[in-house]
């Protein structure tokens, strides 16, 4: 581990990322800025979804042994495949740390693991190591004030919730209604209220990280503390403060760029519902043809396996290629980033992963939230709700229902405002990550809470 950082201060992090591409992505961007701040990196990621090592040649990468099934990778039930990792992940990342600290030389030190929430074993096996460990969290802060809130829902007897209950707001969470919690089974399977108790269990850790903007989570930020009084580092978006490196784990079609390029400013919809949600034929024939009668442009990601038991050929109805023409570009994955920071590009329906709400108000670029679960929800009511620069839609839309909504952003006044608003908050975002900006100094904080281990 003899680079130039090493030889500089000598201090070395051992990241944890769960193998999520919203969760990667992010930590991947963190052990990015910590290294040009003079750290060595260390990614101890499970041989499941590892990230791509040729693209982070600065970093060490420490494979960890997962053992997952194969539904355990395919996560198409989450709890099980955390529970998995967390189970089956333990002694591998013990075992291998504990031989890298050992054979560390007096001037290289390892100073903490920052681990993501997902991959809570990792501060058991920080304890064992009399490491200092840091949580990150690749949510919004309201998620997880959220998450703490659910298990007193739970304990007062609020949960589960009755339907006639979905649209009212949860005490003390404003402006979630219950129908916006991160739920996930928790009603009835004890192992979701275990992951929920691990989840939430953020008070022992002695500082947490959030990929977040100090301005537009102050409320959310200030409940926390009344629960914890360690620092919160509030230091994102990380993809406006990391050097842009792939992180994909699927190869980025750019022939959509130049598409782009093609079409007159804020004009096409992109559509991408991120890296895990999976629709149903059904769904997809009414999302095509919402989007062909809308008359707008749009760039359309639909990823392999996304739509269950189709392969892509088969996918579209009769007669659609020929209606919508060159007015349509449908790729496999898209980079995301740089289609959003395209000046044609003037929506973004999605489905409210916060990776991608951070991206999309980060260029300034309204949306159309289609959450499907967990933090999703809230993200979309913060964007709906509070920001004012997205659209709800109800989940099994028809195609005339999309079509309303994708005229409403694309073409109406109202859409028009709300582009103005997401605009504005580009511009307050942009200033959070400059020298003086709230995310900035709190990352020049961060430095110095991790040197002061
Ligand atoms: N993404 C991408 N290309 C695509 C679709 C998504 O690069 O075609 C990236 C996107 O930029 C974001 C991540 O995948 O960084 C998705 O994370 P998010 O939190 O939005 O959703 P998740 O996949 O976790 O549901």
């Amino acid at each position: 581990m003899k680079n130039q950082e090493t030889q500089r201060h000598g201090r070395v992090v051992v990241l944890v990322p769960t193998p999520l591409q919203g969760h990667m992505t992010p930590m991947l961007q963190l052990g990015t800025i910590l290294h040009s701040r003079g750290f060595s990196i260390v990614v101890a990621h499970t041989e499941f979804n590892s990230p791509n090592p040729s693209n982070h040649p600065e970093f060490i990468f420490l494979p960890i042994s997962d053992n997952l099934t194969e539904h355990e990778t395919s996560f198409k039930n989450p709890q099980d495949s955390l529970l998995a990792i967390n189970n089956n992940c333990k002694a591998p990342l013990q075992e291998n740390l504990a031989q890298m600290v050992g054979k560390k030389a007096p001037n290289e030190q390892v100073s903490c693991i920052i681990y993501d929430s997902f991959m809570y074993f990792s501060k058991a096996v920080a304890s064992h190591l009399n490491l200092p460990s840091i949580l990150f969290r690749t949510s919004c802060a309201l998620n997880l004030l959220a998450y703490h809130s659910i298990l007193r829902l739970h304990a007062e007897g609020h949960l589960p919730f009755q339907d006639s209950k979905a649209q009212d707001l949860v005490p003390g969470l404003h402006p979630l209604r219950f129908k916006d919690l991160p739920l996930s089974g928790f009603e009835t399977s004890e192992d979701s209220v275990k992951l929920t108790q691990l989840l939430s269990n953020f008070t022992t850790s002695p500082a947490i990280i959030c990929n977040t903007v100090d301005y537009l989570e102050q409320s959310a930020v200030s409940k926390l503390q009344q629960h914890y009084q360690a620092p919160f580092f509030l230091i994102g978006p990380l993809h406006k403060l990391a050097s842009a490196t792939s992180t994909s784990f699927l190869k980025e079609d750019t022939n959509c760029i130049e598409w782009l390029d093609k079409q007159a400013p804020r004009s096409v919809i992109y559509v991408s519902f991120g890296s895990l949600t999976i629709m149903d034929k059904k769904d997809l024939i009414e999302m095509a043809w919402g989007l062909a009668n809308s008359g707008q442009p749009y760039l359309w990601v639909i990823r392999p396996g996304s739509v269950s038991g189709s392969e892509l050929t088969e996918l579209l109805p009769e007669g659609f290629e020929e209606k919508v023409g060159e007015r349509s570009c449908i790729v496999k994955w898209a980079p995301q980033k740089e289609v959003l920071a395209h000046g044609a590009v003037g929506g973004f329906w999605s489905h409210c992963g916060w990776n991608s709400t951070l991206e999309s108000i980060s260029e300034g670029v309204p949306m159309i939230c289609k959450p499907c679960f967990v933090d999703q929800k809230v993200n979309a009511r913060y964007l709906s709700y509070i920001w004012k620069v997205g659209l709800e839609m109800e989940n099994d839309s028809e195609r005339g229902d999309i079509e309303r909504a994708i005229r409403r952003l694309m073409v109406d006044k109202e859409g028009d405002e709300m582009r103005q608003r997401a605009i504005d908050m580009k511009d307050k975002i942009e200033a959070c990550v400059q020298k003086g900006g709230s995310s900035y100094s709190s990352l020049n904080n961060l430095q110095e809470f991790i040197l002061s281990f």
